[in-house]
């Protein structure tokens, strides 16, 4: 079998598992322990009856797979696509499990999904959808549970619905059964931000430790979206020369920069950077492959693969997207000395500011944006350091290292607390 047929077949679950599996054996885990780790807590499969606006009855399949609860409430995203499948939100929930473990707060990884096409559907199908969904798993939900977050298709008003079913049911307003809620219900300052601030935050990190300035570091972002664009502007704006930015219809190139302020004026009006005149129109496979320091995708995943892998010429890869590279190009950056910061490390920002919000809920007392900003370097520095320290000691790239750290602090608690029989 080829190497890309072996990676076009790997599902999530068997990507993160291939991972999984190279990190347990270099921690030289006990194979009862690792497959236990490995595998879920719980999976939950509904069927939601829905009554659509044309009067007629549509049943829709939701999931909600909980990984590990050994260090805390399970938390993750609830995503909505036609296209998701239990396997899916399978691995999604182990990634979890294993991102709030490096960044060292108190969660376990879940993932929900439901199969639907948010697209041909009205506001009123959507709410009717959520709230039910809701309901069918209230029993496994909570603030002390499982405490879901928007994903794909999913958002502020979908976690205000989820939120107002689960009081309506424990006759309380209770905000920390959801994060992601619009700021006048218990969301957070500083959220929008949050991811694309962490993966500065871990650039900034790999640069002091290359020695480099940021005025001589270029930076290409694809995706130019939530992650990308804040990235972008955050990364622009504390000196990094961005040079080039993709979306899905374009991309732009400046090797003298691109003025990623005028850019971003120029997406709020036109929806993509295509047509931008501050740079010259490129390829959006092609701008992967130009020379830089730093490449950061943050659109979607396996966009790096073994057939372009080889042609990566950027120093250092920060992965703000999940799961951007595939298990087989991995070890081709790896032998090609390419610094990957992995997506468990570097857009933890992300669960982050879920797990802020929490907290904040939970105060019932809310912080200012500093106080926030503030904390999230704190989590992102400590991570960066916990999983090169880890790499260098096991003498590991830093994807692997990510995941022992992960395992290792998950193994410890469960090994703490034993096995309740
Ligand atoms: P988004 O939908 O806001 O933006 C996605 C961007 O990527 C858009 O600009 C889109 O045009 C572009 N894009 C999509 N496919 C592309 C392709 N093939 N080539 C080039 N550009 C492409 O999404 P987002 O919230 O910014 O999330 C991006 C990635 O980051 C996803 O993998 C997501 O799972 C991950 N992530 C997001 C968060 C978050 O806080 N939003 C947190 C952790 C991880």
């Amino acid at each position: 079998m080829s190497i890309e047929k072996k990676e076009n077949e790997l599902s999530v679950y068997e990507s993160m598992a291939a991972r999984y599996d190279v990190a347990a054996r270099k921690l030289g885990l006990d194979e009862g322990l690792s497959t236990y780790l490995r595998t879920p807590n719980r999976e939950i499969i509904v069927h939601i009856p829905v009554d659509m606006d044309d009067g007629t009855m549509k049943v829709f399949d939701g999931f909600r797979v909980q990984h590990s609860i050994a260090r805390g409430p399970c938390k993750g995203g609830l995503r909505y696509a036609p296209n998701v499948t239990l396997d899916e939100i399978r691995g999604l929930a182990a990634e979890m499990t294993w991102k709030c473990a490096v960044a060292n707060i108190p969660f376990g990884g879940a993932k929900g999904g439901i199969i639907c096409d948010p697209s041909k559907l009205s506001n009123g199908e959507l709410e009717r959808i959520t709230r039910r969904y809701t309901a069918e798993i209230l029993d496994y939900i909570g603030p002390d549970r499982d405490v879901p977050a928007p994903d794909m298709n999913t958002n502020e008003q979908t976690m205000a619905w989820i939120m107002d079913t689960y009081s309506m049911h424990t006759r309380h307003t209770e905000t920390a059964c959801v994060t992601g809620k619009p700021l006048d219900l218990g969301g957070s300052l500083g959220r929008r931000e949050a991811t694309g601030r962490g993966c500065m935050i871990t650039a900034d990190e790999a640069l002091k430790r290359f020695g480099w300035k940021k005025e001589s570091t270029r930076v290409i972002v694809q995706g130019f979206g939530n992650v990308g664009s804040q990235a972008a502007r955050l990364m622009y704006e504390s000196g990094y020369k961005i040079i080039g930015v993709a979306d899905i219809s374009g991309a732009v190139f400046n090797s003298s920069g691109v003025d990623i302020a005028r850019l971003v004026e120029y997406v709020e009006k036109h929806k993509t950077v295509q047509g931008f005149d501050g740079g010259e129109s490129i390829g959006v496979q092609e701008i992967l492959e130009q020379e830089c320091e730093i490449l950061l995708p943050a659109a979607t995943e396996s966009v790096i693969t073994s057939k372009n892998a080889h042609k990566v010429r950027a120093k250092i890869l920060v992965e703000g997207a999940n799961s951007p590279t595939t298990p087989p190009a991995d070890d081709i950056l790896f032998e090609r000395g390419v610094f990957v910061i992995p997506d468990i490390l570097a857009n933890a920002g992300g669960v982050s500011v879920s797990y802020f919000e929490w907290v904040q809920d939970r105060q019932g007392y809310f912080w200012t944006e500093a106080v926030f900003n503030e904390r999230l370097k704190q989590i992102m520095v400590s991570a960066f350091d916990g999983v090169v320290a880890f790499g260098e000691k096991h003498k590991v790239n830093n994807r692997i290292a990510a995941y022992m750290l992960a395992i290792d602090r998950v193994a410890f608690c469960l090994k703490l607390r034993g096995i309740y029989a």
